[in-house]
């Protein structure tokens, strides 16, 4: 019987941020040429992801310019205890995609 693997990640200073069926290692990373920073792709709309974050999302978003000059916005999801930026998306409304940022979240065992 399929039973899907759900893993859980906590921030930096050990607050739970996200839970996450399929686990972070199996999404696909951003291709790194875009922004250069390390980010795995949570696709939104795909019924095989499912997902839970608790973060508070800017409402300003940040404006970073990519590898090819191309600016683009960040909405940036924040740690509820710390403030830590933990993922981002860039659209205003209805992302298709949210980027995790792979160097804040770490993963947790829960059993
Ligand atoms: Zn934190």
């Amino acid at each position: 019987m399929y039973r899907p693997e759900v893993a859980a990640y906590k921030c930096r200073c050990a607050e739970f941020i996200l839970a996450i069926t399929p686990p972070l290692p199996n999404l696909p990373h951003r291709d790194p040429s875009i922004c250069g920073v390390p980010s795995l792709v949570i696709p939104r709309k795909d019924a095989q992801c499912v997902f839970s974050m608790r973060a508070e999302r800017d409402r300003k978003p940040i404006r970073l310019t990519l590898k090819d000059g191309k600016v683009e916005r960040w909405f940036l999801y924040r740690c509820p205890r710390c403030d830590l930026a933990v993922a981002y998306d860039t659209a205003d409304k209805d992302a298709a995609y949210t980027y995790t940022l792979e160097s804040a979240l770490l993963k947790m065992d829960v059993d």
